[in-house]
């Protein structure tokens, strides 16, 4: 068996559900939403499978999501994508990655990652034969420095696989820090895989930009997107990709023989959401920044440590004030003794750099966090 996949365990996600299942606890671990998404799209849905085509839909993805994808981005991000050879639909970012590599990636290739990354992300580089460079972050901005970026990138390097806004710190780069990275890009010759799933999911006021609008990078990018966080439906798995033609022409070689197509039905509703009126999407932010913010003031109130949240539906706290070091072990004792689940960060690094910040979900009703926030009450006086 491929001990790349044989040494691994399974997904921290997917372990955290489970053992919150197991324990009836109020799971904020795995990122998804209470929120059942809207009803409009939903019903979309329904009408597709009962009176819609329910065979094969094209490979790229159905002709009018793919329109509706360069329409959202010219109009949210001033992008200028041409449907035809320019948007692919996957089955949810995750085929997008798994794609976006096998298609770039020659054994041997350099791929810079930038430590804390999402947990597929180290897997999927190695099984496609590349050879992962690592820039480790630094709380509490985890920005990007020349530095660091200089010490990562190589003649080898092929590719770098950059999430923004990222999980699990829930920061989104600033405009230096792109322009420092496709700096880079340029300068060795490097495809940006750049995994926006975040987009629509930013606080504050703040504004997604997209490494793919940014000077020289129109050839060398891969944007990828995802239906599940835009509409609260992570279960849904529609994906987009964005490349320029003659990119795009090798990830849908990928494509064409990982998944060939997703369930035309969602390909139809997912269309009709992301023309949706900007309220929709206002919505959507103001919704999860006052859960934040709910969260947020509950967990403070508590003594805990919060690590403020730009974006995404994580916050973290931090657990060193606490005395405490071990991530996984706090997570454990959490749901088995509190009743409550959350993600241990280190999952999140290579070889466990950071055990001391600890992961929750808030994209949840009050009634849920309130309910997680009782639970949690005698956790730092028992703890410190
Ligand atoms: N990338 C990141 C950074 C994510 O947070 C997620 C899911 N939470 C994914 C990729 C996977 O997206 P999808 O469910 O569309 O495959
Ligand atoms: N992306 C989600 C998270 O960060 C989980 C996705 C999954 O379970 N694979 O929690």
């Amino acid at each position: 068996m491929n001990p790349i996949f044989a040494d691994l365990p399974t997904t921290v996600f997917e372990a955290m559900s489970r053992l919150a299942r197991e324990t009836g606890a109020v799971n904020l671990g795995q990122g998804f939403p209470d929120d059942p998404g809207p009803e409009d799209v939903r019903r979309k849905a329904a009408e597709a499978v009962v009176h819609g085509w329910n065979q094969y839909p094209p490979m790229m993805g159905l002709p009018e999501l793919r329109a509706a994808v360069a329409a959202h981005y010219r109009h949210w991000q001033g992008l200028a994508l041409d449907p035809e050879t320019e948007v692919m639909v996957t089955s949810g970012a995750t085929e997008a990655l798994a794609g976006a590599l096998l298609a770039l990636i020659e054994p041997g290739d350099e791929v810079v990652l930038f430590e804390p990354m999402y947990d597929a992300y180290l897997p999927l580089v190695r099984r496609a034969g590349g050879v992962p460079r690592f820039v480790t972050l630094s709380p509490p901005a985890f920005r990007l420095t020349e530095e660091a970026l200089a010490r990562a990138f190589s003649a080898k390097t092929r590719a770098v696989l950059f999430n923004n806004p990222l999980n699990p710190t829930a920061t989104i780069f600033q405009a230096e820090d792109l322009a420092l990275l496709a700096d880079f890009c340029r300068r060795f010759d490097a495809v940006a895989v750049c995994d926006e799933v975040w987009e629509h999911v930013v606080f504050d006021g703040a504004r997604h930009q997209p490494v793919i609008g940014l000077p020289g990078m129109r050839e060398r990018t891969v944007k990828i997107g995802s239906a599940g966080k835009i509409f609260n439906l992570t279960g849904w798995k529609v994906g987009f990709v964005c490349a320029a033609p003659a990119m795009m022409k090798v990830l849908a070689k990928a494509h064409q023989f990982l998944t060939f197509t997703t369930p035309p039905n969602l390909q139809a509703a997912v269309a009709y959401g992301l023309a949706k009126d900007d309220g929709y999407f206002e919505c959507l932010r103001r919704d999860l920044a006052r859960s934040r913010d709910r969260f947020t003031a509950g967990l403070r109130s508590l003594g805990f440590d919060v690590i403020p949240s730009q974006g995404t539906y994580f916050l973290n706290i931090d657990i060193a004030p606490l005395g405490d070091t071990d991530d996984a072990a706090f997570c454990h004792r959490l749901v088995v003794d509190h009743g409550v689940a959350a993600i241990p960060v280190s999952a999140f690094y290579a070889n466990g750099a950071v055990r001391n910040v600890v992961r929750f979900c808030f994209a949840k009703r009050d009634a849920t966090l309130d309910s997680a926030l009782e639970r949690l009450a005698g956790v730092v006086k028992r703890t410190a």
